[in-house]
């Protein structure tokens, strides 16, 4: 079903009280796993490397209001050690992936003030100055020689370095080529780059210290491991592979004080093989991109989760912002939108 039409008709269930009978009945085993990346306030999001992966700080406000009222929010050990709700209510838990700067400075304080749980999932290496995570390097090596007019000499440079976009001038499938490298050829390529077109570096941390690390540990937020250096998994050599989730583990663990045992794929990348070496190294749950609910009986190291930044939801609700339900968005739809979408998702997921 179109998400339009989807938004249309969970706005008429939830509106006629279907959705909260529906969501009663289905509610009593596993549970829903959120994905966020970034949380900014609205005018740095729209500038932000990948607003396909950013809520502003108002729409995340929102989701935490609608999640406190309608849902039970558990942090993630809860609903994996619990495998049965004990208060009738869909139980959800939040997750951020990466790390960044502003989980601390705009999503921290939020969830503070709604007492809400949360993991976020570390990439221990990038967290040096300057420190970015590949993804966003390139994105800002590609912006600098759109605008100094180098596009055509980068594009030639990706080619010998063994992409093969062959004659695209589109920066995502690009950026989706950079994540099948592995990561010492991804460092490398992008250090060379920056050199050979000057890019500067950026001004203001990305992501996160471990003095905030330390300091949200206090107050319910757990961390897990996004590997060292953001690496894309299943393009590891063994010995790298296995490297990036050992050190990383014991990066975390040995700033934080405790086991680290939760791992979220990098791009969402994973098979049999990465799978195994993550339980070698003693991880005991690790959490996909792939959209569904949290099943107690599905495999640990393969479990479904819910993205919050679905280009087409967040698109959505800035159109309906900008239409004649802006009222309604702001004291009341928006949040029974987001309540609508998240359960419709739910509800295919079980299909
Ligand atoms: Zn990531």
């Amino acid at each position: 079903m179109n998400l339009s039409i989807k938004i249309a008709v969970a706005s008429a269930l939830d509106k006629a009280g279907i959705i909260s009978l529906v969501r009663k009945f289905r509610s009593t085993r596993g549970g829903l796993v959120l994905t966020l990346h970034r949380v900014l306030p609205a005018e740095e999001a729209r500038s932000s490397f990948e607003p396909s992966v950013t809520l502003t700080d108002t729409v995340f406000e929102q989701l935490l209001i609608l999640l406190h009222q309608e849902f039970q929010v558990v942090s993630l050990t809860q609903l994996i050690n619990q495998p049965v709700d004990i208060q009738g209510r869909q139980r959800v838990a939040l997750t951020f992936d990466d790390g960044w700067a502003d989980t601390y400075s705009c999503a921290f304080p939020l969830l503070l003030r709604y007492r809400i749980p949360a993991t976020v999932f570390l990439c221990p290496g990038l967290m040096v100055a300057g420190g970015m995570i590949p993804e966003e390097r390139f994105v800002h090596i590609w912006r600098w020689c759109e605008d100094h007019h180098h596009l055509h000499l980068l594009l030639q440079d990706l080619r010998k370095w063994g992409l093969a976009g062959g004659d695209s001038q589109d920066r995502y499938t690009w950026s989706r080529l950079l994540k099948r490298l592995a990561i010492n050829a991804k460092m490398l390529m992008l250090s060379h780059l920056e050199r050979t077109y000057g890019v500067p570096g950026c001004e203001k941390r990305r992501l996160l210290s471990w003095d905030e690390v330390r300091i949200m540990r206090r107050s319910n937020i757990t961390f897990g491991s996004h590997t060292v250096h953001h690496s894309t998994l299943t393009a590891e050599q063994q010995s790298s592979l296995d490297e990036e989730l050992r050190k990383s583990k014991e990066m975390i663990e040995s700033n934080i004080g405790e086991e680290v045992r939760f791992l979220a794929y990098p791009n969402g990348a994973y098979d049999a093989r990465v799978a195994e070496a993550a339980s070698q190294a003693g991880y005991t749950h690790c959490f996909t991109t792939r959209q569904g609910s949290f099943k107690h009986k599905a495999d640990p190291f393969a479990i479904h989760r819910i993205n919050m930044e679905d280009g087409a939801l967040v698109d959505r609700i800035r159109s309906l912002n900008a239409s004649r339900l802006r009222f309604h968005l702001q004291h009341y739809a928006g949040p029974a939108l987001l309540l609508a979408v998240l359960t419709l998702r739910y509800a295919s997921s079980l299909q």
